[in-house]
């Protein structure tokens, strides 16, 4: 399942939101994952289209896709070269698929900064100074035995030296790495080392509740989105206390309290959002008598790596996948006039899965 893993200076709010996080309205019973750590927390992602699918299979039970939101406690200033827990939460880091900064915004003085004063934009280069450190690291250390290997004319070594060097010089230079044009090819030969200055990332600013309404008026907040724009990320206003006292309400008594603060959506609600559309989620669905559900994937991925994410086993068999698009089966009106309609496919190994495919795999066990 694909994570996001909240980072941040000491108190800034991540447990808060975490906490918000776990009390929200998860199926645990429906999932096979229940038990799971307990800095990991599940999130449910809503999707009309389950309800339309759901006319048409008439199933026993409808499971809306998940998002895994894990806590990373403990980065501190100096975690790269070991303070701290350091290491150990970095490789944590490396776990995830995204990463959300949480910045604090929010004045408090019974609440100490670290740093003593609330600066998003100073912490916010604080954090991200330690993963890149964290990642030159890694790549000075792989950078001679690449030179080695290029004595030998080695055709992936040199592309991954040069993309390495690249990166390098990128981060010495000040440059946020995601911004590089990256190649396919080149992310494939890098993508063991799970560099953190490539992970998506969204920045969250934890604000007073009373500035939901117009997080504008919070200067901290003006100064974040305009480093924002810099690299390019979206910023994501939102109380991490409010949220957390409205986690174990119902959705419309959320609703209404969430008036009262002049907002109509919970920040938590929009996080999630943003985090699957930014980070480039999509969905596929299976459906069937037992289930209709909804499974997330990575833009740009094939049909065997979304197998997988259901099971390791139906990726290493793959065969085909009998695929239709939501569109086709939702005008079509049943799957059999879809198929009468020519509407289903059967797609290979090379196929690249599209948001709303309705997808049946065929694989060896
Ligand atoms: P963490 O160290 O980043 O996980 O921070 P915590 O979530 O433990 O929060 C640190 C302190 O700040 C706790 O006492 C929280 O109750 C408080 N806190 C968190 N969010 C807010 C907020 O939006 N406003 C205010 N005033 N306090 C908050």
């Amino acid at each position: 399942m694909l994570k996001a893993g909240i980072v941040g200076l000491p108190n800034v709010g991540k447990s808060t939101l975490f906490n918000a996080i776990t009390k929200a309205d998860v199926l645990a019973a429906n999932y096979p994952f229940a038990t799971i750590e307990p800095n990991v927390g599940v999130v449910l992602v809503q999707d009309e289209r389950l309800n339309e699918l759901a006319k048409i299979v008439n199933p026993q039970r409808i499971l809306p896709t998940t998002f895994e939101f894990t806590d990373i406690a403990g980065l501190v200033k100096g975690a790269s070269k070991g303070e701290g827990l350091g290491n150990q939460f970095l490789s944590h880091i490396r776990e995830v698929d995204a990463i959300c900064h949480v910045v604090r915004c929010f004045e408090d003085e019974n609440i100490t900064h670290v740093s003593n004063k609330i600066d998003p934009v100073g912490d916010l280069e604080t954090i991200k100074m330690e993963l890149y450190l964290a990642d030159l690291d890694q790549i000075e250390r792989r950078i001679p035995r690449l030179a080695k290997m290029l004595k030998q004319n080695d055709r992936d070594a040199q592309i991954e030296h040069d993309v390495l060097n690249r990166i390098k010089t990128a981060i010495e230079n000040d440059i946020d790495p995601k911004t590089l044009d990256i190649s396919e090819e080149e992310n494939k030969l890098i993508a063991n080392y799970h560099l953190l200055s490539l992970k998506p990332s969204i920045y969250v600013a934890n604000v007073a509740d009373f500035e939901l309404s117009d997080p504008n008026s919070n200067k901290h907040y003006l100064d974040l989105l305009e480093y924002a724009k810099k690299d390019n990320t979206i910023v994501i206003p939102i109380s991490a206390q409010l949220e957390m006292e409205i986690a174990h309400l119902g959705y419309e008594d959320q609703l209404m309290f969430l008036e009262e603060y002049g907002i109509k959506e919970s920040g938590l609600n929009k996080l999630i959002k943003e985090a699957y559309n930014l980070l480039g989620l999509r969905t596929y669905f299976t459906a069937g008598e037992k289930e209709v559900r909804a499974w997330t994937f990575i833009n740009g991925m094939k049909a065997p790596q979304c197998a997988g994410i259901i099971h390791t086993d139906f990726e290493k068999g793959f065969i085909a996948a009998e695929t239709i698009s939501y569109d086709d089966l939702i005008a079509a009106g049943s799957r059999q006039k879809a198929k009468e309609l020519g509407k289903v496919r059967i797609e290979g190994k090379e196929y690249i899965v599209k948001d709303g495919d309705i997808l049946n795999f065929r694989f060896n066990v």
